[in-house]
Protein backbone atom coordinates (compact mmCIF):
# COMPACT_ATOMS: atom_id res chain seq x y z
CA UNK A 1 0.00 0.00 0.00
CA UNK A 2 1.01 3.40 -0.80
CA UNK A 3 1.48 5.98 1.94
CA UNK A 4 2.87 9.74 1.89
CA UNK A 5 5.63 11.04 4.37
CA UNK A 6 4.27 14.11 5.84
CA UNK A 7 0.75 13.20 5.20
CA UNK A 8 -1.48 13.05 8.47
CA UNK A 9 -3.81 10.83 7.56
CA UNK A 10 -1.43 8.46 6.10
CA UNK A 11 0.05 9.36 9.50
CA UNK A 12 -3.15 8.22 11.70
CA UNK A 13 -3.40 5.05 9.23
CA UNK A 14 -0.09 3.70 10.14
CA UNK A 15 -0.68 4.64 13.89
CA UNK A 16 1.98 6.69 14.40
CA UNK A 17 -0.25 9.84 15.00
CA UNK A 18 -2.76 9.67 17.16
CA UNK A 19 -6.25 9.29 16.72
CA UNK A 20 -9.86 8.03 17.67
CA UNK A 21 -10.34 4.90 15.75
CA UNK A 22 -13.54 3.90 14.92
CA UNK A 23 -13.44 1.65 12.21
CA UNK A 24 -10.45 0.13 10.68
CA UNK A 25 -9.77 -2.97 8.51
CA UNK A 26 -6.94 -3.95 5.93
CA UNK A 27 -7.87 -1.11 3.32
CA UNK A 28 -10.08 1.69 4.81
CA UNK A 29 -10.39 3.82 8.10
CA UNK A 30 -12.87 5.91 9.83
CA UNK A 31 -11.98 8.34 12.84
CA UNK A 32 -13.24 11.36 14.96
CA UNK A 33 -12.49 14.31 13.48
CA UNK A 34 -10.04 16.55 15.83
CA UNK A 35 -12.29 19.81 15.43
CA UNK A 36 -15.87 18.98 15.26
CA UNK A 37 -18.14 20.70 13.24
CA UNK A 38 -21.50 18.77 14.66
CA UNK A 39 -21.99 16.42 17.35
CA UNK A 40 -21.10 13.08 14.88
CA UNK A 41 -18.53 14.28 12.70
CA UNK A 42 -16.13 11.18 11.51
CA UNK A 43 -13.68 11.39 8.63
CA UNK A 44 -13.81 8.02 6.61
CA UNK A 45 -10.65 7.40 4.63
CA UNK A 46 -8.35 5.02 2.32
CA UNK A 47 -5.40 3.60 3.84
CA UNK A 48 -3.61 3.72 0.62
CA UNK A 49 -2.08 7.75 -0.18
CA UNK A 50 -4.47 9.01 -2.88
CA UNK A 51 -5.11 12.90 -2.63
CA UNK A 52 -8.44 13.67 -3.54
CA UNK A 53 -11.63 13.29 -6.09
CA UNK A 54 -9.83 13.72 -8.51
CA UNK A 55 -7.50 10.72 -7.92
CA UNK A 56 -10.23 8.66 -7.60
CA UNK A 57 -8.54 6.23 -10.93
CA UNK A 58 -5.61 5.23 -8.18
CA UNK A 59 -8.28 3.55 -5.85
CA UNK A 60 -9.84 0.10 -6.30
CA UNK A 61 -13.50 0.30 -6.51
CA UNK A 62 -13.99 -2.00 -4.06
CA UNK A 63 -12.11 0.47 -1.51
CA UNK A 64 -14.38 3.02 -2.56
CA UNK A 65 -17.86 0.92 -2.11
CA UNK A 66 -16.03 -0.11 1.25
CA UNK A 67 -15.88 3.79 2.40
CA UNK A 68 -19.23 4.33 1.62
CA UNK A 69 -20.69 1.23 3.10
CA UNK A 70 -18.86 2.05 6.20
CA UNK A 71 -20.63 5.56 6.76
CA UNK A 72 -23.81 3.74 6.62
CA UNK A 73 -22.60 1.09 9.18
CA UNK A 74 -21.25 3.93 11.51
CA UNK A 75 -24.04 6.18 11.20
CA UNK A 76 -26.34 3.43 13.00
CA UNK A 77 -23.37 2.70 15.57
CA UNK A 78 -23.53 6.65 16.35
CA UNK A 79 -27.08 6.97 16.45
CA UNK A 80 -27.91 9.29 13.76
CA UNK A 81 -28.70 6.86 10.79
CA UNK A 82 -32.32 7.47 11.26
CA UNK A 83 -32.68 11.12 11.68
CA UNK A 84 -29.78 11.84 8.80
CA UNK A 85 -26.69 12.51 8.33
CA UNK A 86 -24.29 14.68 5.98
CA UNK A 87 -21.80 13.08 3.91
CA UNK A 88 -19.39 15.57 2.69
CA UNK A 89 -16.04 15.30 0.25
CA UNK A 90 -14.24 18.53 0.12
CA UNK A 91 -12.07 18.31 -3.11
CA UNK A 92 -9.68 21.20 -3.71
CA UNK A 93 -8.84 24.83 -2.98
CA UNK A 94 -12.30 26.78 -4.01
CA UNK A 95 -13.66 23.30 -1.67
CA UNK A 96 -11.51 24.43 1.40
CA UNK A 97 -9.54 20.72 1.23
CA UNK A 98 -7.32 21.02 3.82
CA UNK A 99 -5.87 17.80 4.14
CA UNK A 100 -4.86 16.69 0.69
CA UNK A 101 -5.63 12.61 0.97
CA UNK A 102 -9.07 11.45 0.17
CA UNK A 103 -11.52 11.62 2.71
CA UNK A 104 -15.27 11.53 3.64
CA UNK A 105 -16.64 13.96 6.56
CA UNK A 106 -20.02 12.08 8.17
CA UNK A 107 -21.68 15.27 9.69
CA UNK A 108 -24.40 14.16 12.03
CA UNK A 109 -26.55 15.07 15.60
CA UNK A 110 -28.27 17.87 14.19
CA UNK A 111 -30.03 19.79 12.32
CA UNK A 112 -28.20 21.11 9.52
CA UNK A 113 -29.52 23.92 7.04
CA UNK A 114 -30.92 23.56 3.44
CA UNK A 115 -27.97 25.08 1.95
CA UNK A 116 -25.28 23.12 0.69
CA UNK A 117 -22.55 25.81 0.36
P1 LIG B 1 -10.92 19.01 4.66
O1 LIG B 1 -10.91 20.47 4.93
O2 LIG B 1 -12.13 18.54 3.93
O3 LIG B 1 -9.62 18.56 4.01
O4 LIG B 1 -11.01 18.30 6.07
C1 LIG B 1 -9.91 17.96 6.84
C2 LIG B 1 -10.43 17.61 8.21
O5 LIG B 1 -9.42 16.89 8.89
C3 LIG B 1 -10.79 18.81 9.08
O6 LIG B 1 -12.15 18.72 9.47
C4 LIG B 1 -9.84 18.69 10.27
O7 LIG B 1 -10.43 19.06 11.48
C5 LIG B 1 -9.49 17.21 10.24
N1 LIG B 1 -8.21 16.86 10.81
C6 LIG B 1 -7.01 17.42 10.54
N2 LIG B 1 -6.04 16.81 11.24
C7 LIG B 1 -6.65 15.82 11.95
C8 LIG B 1 -6.19 14.84 12.89
N3 LIG B 1 -4.89 14.74 13.22
N4 LIG B 1 -7.10 13.99 13.42
C9 LIG B 1 -8.41 14.09 13.09
N5 LIG B 1 -8.90 14.99 12.22
C10 LIG B 1 -8.04 15.85 11.67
Amino acid sequence: MSTENGCVFCGIARGEIPAKKLYEDDDIIAIDDVAPQAPVHMLIMPKAHVSGLNQLDELPDETLAKMLRAAGRLARERGVRERGYRLVCNCGQDACQSVPHLHIHLLGGRAMGAELA
